[in-house]
C-alpha cells in the first residue's frame, strides 16, 4: 500500500469535504504524503498545508486542470507548484470563467428536455460560486429523482450526446503545461487510461505531453482497472514519464478508491514524487 495520494477534490471544486475534513481522512487511513487537486481551483490549497502541517504530514500543492485536446476534454494534474504565480493564478481564473458560461448552456439543454431549475439547482450543491461542475448537476438530478444515482446522471444525461453535454473550450494542452511549469511545478496527465484514445492518438499525446515538457502519468488511479496499470506503466517507460498515483476521492460513497487505499506503483518505473523536496 502506498503512504502517498496526489489526487482528490474538495468542495472547492466538486468533491464533498472541506480541504481540513479530507486531509483528516487521509491522515486516519495512513497517508503521509498528499495533494489536493481540485479543478481549475487553488482556493483549497491553504487549508489543506495548514491541516497537513497539523497532523505533521507533508504537502503537496496541487491542480487537476481541464484541457481541450483535438476532440477530447483531458485533465493535466499540476504537483509541486508555487500557487501563487501569476501565471497559473491567472490562467485558472480565465478556465473558471468558462465554467459560468458553460453551467448556462448546460441548464439551458437540461430544460428543453423538460429538466426544470438546474443552474440554481445545481449552484445550491457547490460550495464554491466559481467551480460549477457537471459533477453538481448530477447531484441535482439526483435529488429530483430523475436519476437514481450520479453515475446514472452521467450515463442519461451530462455525457457526449446526452441531454446536457455541451462542448466546450478548455485551457489548451500547451497552456496547461505552461502555467504548470512556469509555477515551478511538474504535470502529469491524469487518468490517462478514461480518454476514448485509439493507439495512434494515445502516442500523439504523450508525444506531444513529453515535447511540451510533460513530466508523467498517473498509473495508480481509482479511474484504472488492474490491466490498466500494467498498460500505462509500459507507456511511462516508453516514453521516459515517471508516474504518479492518486485515488481521485471526492467523497464517502461517490468514488471507487478512498484515500489511503491505494497499491504499490509497478516495478521499475519512477515515482513523480521522487523530484519532490519532501524533507
Ligand atoms: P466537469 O469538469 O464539470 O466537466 O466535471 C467532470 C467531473 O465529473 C469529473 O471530474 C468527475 O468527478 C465527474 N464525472 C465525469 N464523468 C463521470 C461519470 N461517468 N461518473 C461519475 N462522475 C463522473
Ligand atoms: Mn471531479
Ligand atoms: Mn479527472
Ligand atoms: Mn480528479
Amino acid at each position: 500500500m502506498l503512504d502517498i495520494d496526489l489526487h482528490s477534490h474538495s468542495t472547492h471544486s466538486d468533491g464533498l469535504l472541506m480541504p481540513a475534513e479530507l486531509v483528516a481522512r487521509a491522515f486516519a487511513q495512513g497517508v503521509k504524503t498528499y495533494a489536493l487537486t481540485d479543478h481549475d481551483e487553488l482556493s483549497g490549497l491553504n487549508e489543506a498545508r495548514q491541516a497537513a502541517e497539523t497532523h505533521g504530514m507533508k504537502f503537496v500543492s496541487g491542480v487537476e486542470i481541464s484541457v481541450s485536446w483535438a476532440t477530447d476534454t483531458l485533465h493535466i494534474v499540476g504537483l509541486n507548484f508555487d500557487p501563487k504565480h501569476a501565471d497559473i493564478v491567472g490562467g485558472l481564473r480565465h478556465v473558471r470563467a468558462g465554467r459560468h458560461r458553460r453551467a448556462e448552456r448546460i441548464a439551458a439543454d437540461l430544460q428543453r428536455s423538460g429538466i426544470e431549475g438546474a443552474l440554481n439547482g445545481a449552484q445550491r450543491y457547490a460550495r464554491n460560486p466559481d467551480l460549477l461542475s457537471r459533477t453538481h448537476f448530477a447531484r441535482y438530478l439526483v435529488e429530483q429523482g430523475i436519476v437514481k444515482d450520479t453515475a446514472s446522471a452521467f450515463k442519461r444525461y451530462l455525457t457526449a450526446g446526452k441531454p446536457g453535454y455541451v462542448e466546450h473550450q478548455w485551457a489548451t494542452l500547451t497552456q496547461a503545461v505552461g502555467w504548470i511549469i512556469a509555477a515551478g511545478g511538474v504535470a502529469v496527465i491524469a487518468h490517462p487510461g478514461r480518454y476514448k484514445l485509439n493507439n495512434r492518438e494515445r502516442e500523439t499525446l504523450l508525444g506531444e505531453f513529453r515535447d511540451l515538457g510533460g513530466a508523467g502519468v498517473e498509473v495508480v488511479t481509482g479511474s484504472h482497472t488492474v490491466a490498466e496499470y500494467a498498460t500505462w506503466a509500459r507507456y511511462a517507460q516508453r516514453y521516459g514519464l515517471t508516474a504518479s498515483a492518486g485515488s481521485d476521492f471526492h467523497g464517502p460513497g461517490e468514488s471507487y478508491l478512498d484515500l489511503g487505499k491505494l497499491p504499490d506503483l509497478p516495478y521499475g518505473l519512477t515515482p513523480v514524487w521522487q523530484s519532490f523536496d519532501l524533507a
